[in-house]
């Protein structure tokens, strides 16, 4: 492990407000995308790189921010009342865990939003433009574009802070204007613009081509086969399923990832539920938010329209990743709807809780949960689950869900304390579009208040493993908790949970092989 200044726990379950320390982050933002990647996201692309090797801005860099600027706050009625109506209370400043974690006063909310707002009154205010030192208006200059840069990636778009803010001001939204912005003026974030440009190349954020992602689908099928004796399928590309599964592709390959596919797997072959997965919509991420663009959003989401059309289905189920359910629930009919071509018995899109609880309810799986007898559970809420969508279409279901899914098939669950989960749960530290390793700090001191939870369940009520239904905050977890004392292996999917403990009884899939199926067609034609 790499050397950084780790948090120390308290082992209270609270977190203790630190003092601060000025300009801690400063500089730390992540590494900038090359012009190339830009361009694939439609984003200008014509600068370069100065002698020192620093990317330049590009031409005419301030006229073209402040158009965007302008462009942001007509477009969306919310920006603009956010820049306009935040009193200064300073309710939301103690609430934000990368101010918590890393003690710089750019990290509290107000002041993170007050980046772009100084701004936004120097040119769009009469009182910014006259009088701009009394407002506490500023010019844009290049040391603003830096820290706009800097402290935007440092904010994971959590939404934490609005739950607190007496008027509802949600920093991710201002974080998502600064960082679209950005993106037009050659300061786009590598790690997340070289990821949508895979998606539009590939299918996937990990550029996975359909060979290589029918060969691990395959040798999944193996996996469980040796594991369980039944052939339980993983059909990819297969026209007439009735269900398309869209899921982030960290869970054809990452630990525990992996495991919560195979229990998707498991679910559909004993519910007798045909599905398949699509080579070409192969990504459940849709990171179009992260960097709040609504056109690169766009695309990505139409591209699983377009999948679900081809391959026939009658559903879309997601699988566990967190802002890809929230793009799903909130945002994916307005995106790439209608969907009047889809079953109209079934929500759309679904979760994959939602079918699993409602199967275990229905009593159509048999379950028993002493397989996972050898742990104490307790579960971390994604902030994107939590705090932007709801599951079985009612409030406070996206809760409830995960929790009654996870009590089905463990024996033993505790929760962490009351303010750490639910609607106050704190961000894992790698969402938003910085689980990068340049940004390992910042992801080290983010995870400080829900290591703090953790520790406080595993010292006082024993609990053994913390069960999460988003891929990125199960990486991030997994990189991350080492730091703090725990094992990896302390991370589990909720569906691994339920792989284990279901049992499977249906000896045959419902689902032959479509080079079964040629066969048999040869054996009539015979
Ligand atoms: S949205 Fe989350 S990460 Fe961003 S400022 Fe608010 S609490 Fe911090
Ligand atoms: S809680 Fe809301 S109104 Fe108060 S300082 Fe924070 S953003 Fe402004």
């Amino acid at each position: 492990m790499a050397d950084y200044e780790v948090p120390k726990l308290n082992g209270e379950g609270y977190v203790e407000i630190p003092t601060i320390k000025p300009d801690a982050m400063a500089g730390k933002g992540p590494f900038i995308a090359k012009p190339d990647f830009q361009k694939a996201l439609h984003f200008p692309a014509d600068f370069q790189t100065d002698e020192q090797g620093k990317f330049e801005l590009v031409a005419d860099w301030k006229e073209r921010a402040l158009t965007k600027l302008d462009d942001l706050r007509h477009r969306y009625r919310s920006l603009q009342l956010y820049l306009d109506i935040c009193v200064k209370c300073g309710a939301c400043t103690d609430k934000c865990h990368y101010y918590i974690g890393t003690h710089d006063p750019k990290n509290m909310p107000v002041a993170r939003q007050d980046l772009l707002r100084k701004v936004y009154r120097r040119y769009f205010t009469f009182a910014g433009k006259h009088f701009p030192k009394l407002v506490g208006a500023v010019d844009l200059t290049e040391e603003v574009v830096d820290d706009w840069y800097n402290y935007y990636h440092q904010c994971s778009q959590c939404r934490r802070c609005s739950v607190y803010c007496p008027y509802g001001i949600d920093t991710a939204e201002v974080s998502m204007a600064a960082r679209e912005i950005l993106d037009h003026i050659g300061r786009g974030s590598k790690y997340n613009n070289e990821i949508i440009s895979k998606v539009f190349k590939v299918g996937n954020n990990l550029g996975l081509p359909q060979p290589a992602l029918a060969d691990t689908l395959e040798g999944l099928e193996e996996d469980v086969e040796a594991d369980t004796g039944i052939k339980v399928r993983f059909p990819l590309d297969e026209e007439g399923a009735e269900v398309l599964l869209v899921t982030p592709s960290a869970d054809f390959f990452a630990e525990p990832h992996v495991d919560g596919l195979m229990g998707y797997a498991k679910v559909f072959h004993e519910a007798g539920i045909t599905w398949t997965l699509s080579s070409y919509a192969s990504e459940g991420a849709n990171f179009g938010m992260f960097i709040g663009s609504y056109e690169n959003m766009r695309r990505i989401a139409l591209r699983i329209r377009e999948a679900a059309i081809k391959l026939k289905v009658k559903r879309i189920v997601f699988g566990e990743c967190g802002h890809a359910w929230r793009v799903a629930y909130s945002f994916l009919n307005t995106l790439a709807g209608p969907f009047d071509f889809l079953d109209p018995k079934y929500p759309v899109p679904q979760h994959i809780l939602e079918v699993t609880w409602g199967l275990i309810q229905d009593g159509k799986l048999v379950i028993d949960k002493s397989q996972n007898d050898d742990k104490v559970l307790t579960f971390h809420d994604s902030c994107n689950v939590a705090r932007g969508s709801r599951m079985g279409n009612k409030p406070g279901g996206q809760f409830e869900y995960p929790r009654n899914v996870i009590k089905a098939v463990c024996n033993h669950f505790v929760d962490m304390p009351a303010d750490t989960i639910h609607d106050a749960t704190y961000c894992c530290g790698g969402g938003g579009g910085l689980l990068t390793d340049d940004l390992m700090e910042l992801r080290i001191k983010g995870a400080q208040p829900r290591m703090e939870a953790l520790k406080y369940v595993t010292e006082q009520q024993g609990v053994t493993h913390m069960a999460a239904i988003c891929a990125i905050c199960k990486s991030q977890f997994t990189k991350v908790i080492p730091y703090y004392g725990f094992k990896m292996e302390q991370i589990v999917s909720v569906h691994q949970l339920v792989s284990k403990a279901l049992v499977l009884q249906r000896q045959v899939s419902v689902q032959a092989r479509p080079d079964e199926d040629d066969d048999d067609d040869d054996n009539d034609d015979a």
